[in-house]
């Protein structure tokens, strides 16, 4: 640190004579309105919040860099995929999901994985989480579960009721709820965990030729999580302990790095796959779509402040490159909107240009002027309207995604999709977790869905039971249900069990 000595200033520049005394009439005062440096001060602390993210307000983050490992050149044209050993570098930032900006690290929730490519081509985001599915499949029910995941409107507590009424009354939910009550539901640090995509995205080549991929980011660290016991105990020791870890790692130089891979799968396959291969609800099996290497992803560098290079970093689902597009999934589609649109809320109409977000390989060149804080020379007296003749920025044909066929009734259509709602939950309870994953499963589920009423408690141990019977009756033994009972709810249709189950 330069031990020059450095003059205190205005914002504007101006030498302040004083930062220990307010100026007041006489002794002891009162204070003067013309004390323009206390006012300034005063009125800037005033408004050092920006409106907290309504969903993953908790984050920490860092920048480092993605290397290409494996050449899929044949399946994507995106330039910062060409070539193996390219390096491009990212911002990530890890978040929880619902709870406030204060709340501790280790709660159960699922974990957002948000990368920034700032690529040659304009940034590429990749809004990811810890799980590859997620509660629901339709966009215009994301508001109602987040309320859910939030605080009572009467007693400003997180509300158990709230929380499983409606989980339980939205079956598709159940795969999402499984792996959160899994202990994955509590990582041991955002270093441990894995990222994927959820969603299925679209990649296409130079000939115009499309495949869908889903990304899988798989930790190098290894997968590590907290017990409840060990959670709880955390959010009172250290709420902050994964944002501290992933600062002190990096600044102990142990990089964190995890290798990235995708799923591919071919556009004619997905009309008949088994699962709608645009459903977040469902992943693609491993053993039907094996995971092929891309790249690796290093994080090497803390930021130097926290509200620039965090707070303010802002990610869109919507930020693609030319090579890269979205898919029909509903929930992306939806996403595509909200997360820019939040941005503009929280950050302002000109959020792109704060150096966090701005892009970093390429010149943003374009007609879009003025708006709150636009603090570059906004386009100075360059053309401000397209088509001109004095040489302003053109579009480039070539930049298109191939146009692709749509046809269909416009209509608000239920999901009529053959796949089924519980068979992959099952098949990962059965399957894949070991006798002590399922130990714990059992008991966070108990420990927290016996807060909420009996009635609901019923109908959500149902669609346990519906995913596996085995998975149902101990989560209705260790709450003390009658098991007939549950099996009933489980064998009626969604509409017969919610009338069952009415308050
Ligand atoms: P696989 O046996 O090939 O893969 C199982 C996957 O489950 C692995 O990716 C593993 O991740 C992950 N896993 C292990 N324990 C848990 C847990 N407690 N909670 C969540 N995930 C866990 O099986 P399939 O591909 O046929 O999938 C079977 C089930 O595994 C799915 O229904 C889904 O619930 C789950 N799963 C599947 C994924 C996929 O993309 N196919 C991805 C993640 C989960 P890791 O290798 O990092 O330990």
């Amino acid at each position: 640190m330069s031990k020059e000595r450095k003059t205190l200033t205005t914002n504007f520049g101006a030498p302040a004579d004083n930062d220990l005394n307010s100026v007041t009439a006489g002794v002891p005062g009162p204070v003067v309105l013309q004390d323009i440096h206390l006012i300034e001060k005063l009125a800037h602390f005033n408004r050092e919040r920006i409106p907290e993210r309504i969903v993953h307000a908790k984050g920490a983050g860092a920048y480092g860099y993605f290397e290409v490992t494996h050449d899929l050149t044949g399946y994507t044209k995106a330039k910062f995929l060409s070539g193996i050993g390219k390096r491009t570098e990212v911002l990530v930032r890890f978040s929880t999901v619902g709870g406030e900006k204060g709340s501790a690290d280790s709660e159960r929730d699922p974990r957002g994985f948000a990368l920034k490519f700032y690529t040659e081509e304009g940034n590429y985001d990749l809004v990811m989480n810890n799980t590859p599915v997620f509660f629901i499949r339709d966009p215009l029910k994301f508001p109602d579960f987040i309320h859910t995941q939030k605080r009572h409107p009467a007693t400003n507590t997180k509300d158990p009721d709230m929380f499983w009424d409606f989980l339980s009354l939205t079956p598709e939910s159940v795969h999402q709820v499984t792996i959160l009550f899994s202990d994955r539901g509590t990582p041991a640090t955002y270093r441990n965990m894995n990222g994927y995509s959820g969603h299925t995205f679209k990649w296409y080549n130079d000939k115009g030729e499309y495949v869908w991929v889903k990304y899988h980011f798989k930790t190098e660290q290894s997968i590590k999580n907290l017990t409840r016991a060990d959670a709880v105990a955390m959010a009172g020791q250290d709420p902050d302990h994964a944002t501290r870890d992933l600062f002190q790692a990096i600044k102990r130089g142990e990089f964190a790095a995890w290798t990235v891979s995708v799923q591919i799968m071919r556009p004619e396959e997905s009309e008949s796959y088994r699962f709608d291969p645009f459903d977040i609800t469902k992943v693609w099996p491993h053993a039907d779509y094996p995971l092929h290497r891309l790249g690796r992803m290093v994080l090497n560098r803390n930021p130097e402040n926290y509200f620039a290079d965090i707070e303010q970093a802002a990610f869109s689902p919507g930020n693609f490159v030319p090579g890269i597009s979205s898919s029909p999934d509903k929930m992306l589609q939806g996403r595509l909107f909200a997360y820019a649109d939040a941005h503009r809320y929280r950050l302002g109409a000109n959020y792109h240009l704060l150096p966090v977000n701005r892009a970093k390989a390429v010149k943003v060149d374009n007609y879009q002027r003025d708006g709150f804080m636009r603090f570059d020379s906004n386009g100075a007296g360059t053309p401000v309207y397209y088509p001109n003749s004095f040489n302003g920025p053109e579009p480039e044909a070539e930049a298109a995604e191939p146009a692709f066929d749509v046809s269909g009734i416009v209509g608000r259509h239920p999901y009529t999709h053959p796949n089924d709602d519980f068979v992959q939950t099952g098949e990962l309870y059965s399957k894949v977790m070991s006798d002590g994953d399922r130990n714990n499963l059992i008991g966070n589920i108990v420990a927290h869905l016996g807060k909420a009423q009996k009635r609901i408690q019923l109908r959500q141990t149902a669609l346990f039971y519906k995913a596996d019977s085995l998975y149902g009756s101990r989560v209705a033994e260790g709450l003390g249900l009658d098991i007939k009972e549950v099996q009933s709810l489980a064998h009626m249709s969604h509409e017969q069990r919610a009338k069952a189950t009415a308050g």
